[in-house]
């Protein structure tokens, strides 16, 4: 036993080397990729469920690393929020969200409002609100076409100035969501004091919907909360036509899932506009 014991602790030691490794190398690679302007974003579309109209997209960052294809953002968001490049990132992201809406706007597609994910170090460490704002003012578009989503840990890293922040832009008409509702640890009080637009239910409780009642309770009180809080709701990860049922039934305003489609290119979104396809 005690061979075996020191085996493993062998093992878990070079283990770890491998991975002290691979995150230095990542994290070098993913400098490059800034100089290089190595990532582009991909467009997921959300779906009215009143009209069946694609009203709004979410960005998805990918990175496209040399010799390794597309990289899913899950791989390297977390080393940019520890190694606080995502402050950088985060701001090219919303950058290009605008320079897309602007571009939109001017093509037959015409205005299509699109989400950008927003960790908490953009509130504490960068300078969210003006990056913000020059996005808007330098493509000249206006502030409701551009909504930020924000995790429930990512608001309370500096509460009171994420507050500041968000007060600041959802003033300018800048729409808010919190994103992965449902899975955070932060009390409802929060719904009062955060100006937000939307709530967004995690796919943790869409998953299962037509087969756990305690899933499908989840989703429908949340449904009703936010309509009482004059809030909207969006569901993610909705998959099959069952799902879409549940939701549709209990008055789930957006739906957003690979059932209508996965997140796609420029090129392919602008196709799948053009061909109006609905739901
Ligand atoms: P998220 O914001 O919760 O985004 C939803 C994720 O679910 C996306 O994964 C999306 O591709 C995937 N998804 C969409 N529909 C379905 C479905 O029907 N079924 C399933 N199983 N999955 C679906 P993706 O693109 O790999 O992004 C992963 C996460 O990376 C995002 O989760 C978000 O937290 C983060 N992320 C992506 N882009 C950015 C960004 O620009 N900035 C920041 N800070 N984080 C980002
Ligand atoms: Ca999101
Ligand atoms: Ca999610
Ligand atoms: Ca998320």
């Amino acid at each position: 036993a005690k061979h075996a014991g020191r085996d493993t602790y062998r093992f878990f030691t070079a283990q770890m080397n491998v991975d002290v490794l691979a995150r230095l190398e990542m994290e070098k690679a993913l400098r490059k990729a800034i100089e290089n302007e190595e990532f582009e974003l991909y467009y997921q579309p959300k779906v009215y469920l009143k009209t069946g109209r694609i009203t709004g997209v979410e960005a998805l960052i990918r990175w496209n690393r040399p010799g390794h294809g597309m990289v899913s953002p899950q791989f390297f968001i977390p080393v940019l929020e520890d190694t606080g490049l995502i402050v950088r990132v985060g701001s090219w992201v919303i950058a290009t969200a605008c320079k897309q809406i602007a571009l939109w706007r001017q093509s037959s597609v015409g205005a299509l409002q699109i989400s950008v994910n927003v960790s908490g170090q953009q509130f504490v460490e960068g300078d969210l609100d003006g990056d913000v704002i020059s996005a808007l003012t330098e493509n000249d578009i206006p502030p409701h076409l551009l909504e930020l989503e924000l995790t429930e840990s990512s608001m309370m890293v500096n509460t009171e100035r994420t507050i500041a922040i968000l007060d600041k832009l959802k003033k300018l008409g800048v729409q808010i969501s919190i994103d992965d509702f449902g899975t955070g640890y932060s009390s409802l009080a929060y719904l009062r004091r955060f100006p937000i637009d939307k709530l967004k239910i995690d796919i943790a409780f869409i998953r299962d919907i037509t087969h756990n009642a305690d899933d499908a309770a989840l989703a429908l009180t949340i449904i009703r909360m936010a309509h009482g809080l004059k809030m909207e709701v969006i569901a993610e990860g909705v998959e099959t036509i069952g799902q879409l049922a549940y939701l549709r039934h209990y008055r789930c305003d957006h739906i957003q899932g690979y059932y209508f489609s996965p997140p796609v290119t420029v090129t392919e979104l602008e196709k799948m506009l053009l061909s109006a396809k609905r739901m």
